[in-house]
């Protein structure tokens, strides 16, 4: 059973459609990366995943349920969480508060504290600035954050949104080595990237455009869209 199947997703706003049948598959355990150009409907594939976003048709199972249509504090407890784009963490907390936030739908598990240890051995920067604003962390250090924070409430599927932009290439790096890490013991991800610095990392490539999805490739299939990467421009 896959851990996340969407069939002829459709969704957008208000009387514009976005889109427009979207299906493809994540398995459990793999690194799966939508990429597409700009206004492809990336964004709002996530957003509707998420339960953000209402579909108007199509399916999405997730864990072997039907979960179209739910709204995101259901599905966050259930281990569905974004990071969405632009990082959103609330700039006038510290950053150890901003992380118990995001600790809200694992909090009748428990151990939030011990979650946030082992959380941050991925994040050596974070853990040297829990007393400090997190609207003064830099780019990269605010995309950890936004990471950490979803990460605290031990998420079965991450979703994460454009996690590299505006950072440099070599922080832009680093994020994606660290959730190379996560990966080994943590959730499932689902990455939107327009940076094809990714596709090392990418187990699953989903290639979208115009609101559906044109190309989903595993293994051999990937690889060799990573061969003529050239194609997916920057
Ligand atoms: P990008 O990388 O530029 O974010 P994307 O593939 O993520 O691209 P979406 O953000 O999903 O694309 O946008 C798809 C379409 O939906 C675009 O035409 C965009 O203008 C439109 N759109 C996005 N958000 C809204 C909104 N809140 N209201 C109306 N239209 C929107």
């Amino acid at each position: 059973m896959a851990l996340l199947e969407v069939r002829e997703l459709r969704a957008g706003y208000d009387h514009l459609p976005v889109l427009q049948g979207v299906s493809f598959t994540v398995e459990e355990g793999e690194t799966a990366v939508i990429f597409g150009l700009n206004g492809a409907g990336k964004t709002t594939t996530l957003l509707t995943l998420a339960g953000l976003l209402r579909p108007t048709g199509g399916s999405v199972r997730f864990l072997g349920r039907e979960v179209a249509g739910k709204p995101s504090h259901v599905l966050a407890a259930m281990g569905l969480v974004l990071v969405p784009e632009g990082r959103r963490a609330f700039p006038g907390l510290s950053v150890e508060q901003n992380l118990l936030l995001g600790a809200w739908p694992a909090r009748r598990e428990g151990r939030i504290r011990e979650t946030m240890g082992k959380i941050l051995e991925y994040f050596p920067p974070l853990s040297q600035r829990l007393s400090q604003k997190a609207g003064t962390l830099s780019g990269g250090e605010q995309q950890m954050l936004a990471i950490a924070r979803a990460l605290m409430a031990r998420p079965r599927l991450l979703l994460v949104d454009e996690a590299s932009l505006g950072l440099s290439p070599v922080m832009a790096r680093t994020v994606f080595e660290v959730l190379a890490a996560i990966k080994g013991e943590g959730p499932t991800l689902l990455l939107v990237e327009q940076n094809v610095g990714v596709l090392p990392y990418a187990e699953r490539v989903i290639i979208m455009e115009k609101g559906v999805v044109v190309f989903e490739g595993v293994g051999e299939e990937a690889r060799a869209v990573r061969l003529r990467e050239s194609y997916l421009g920057g």
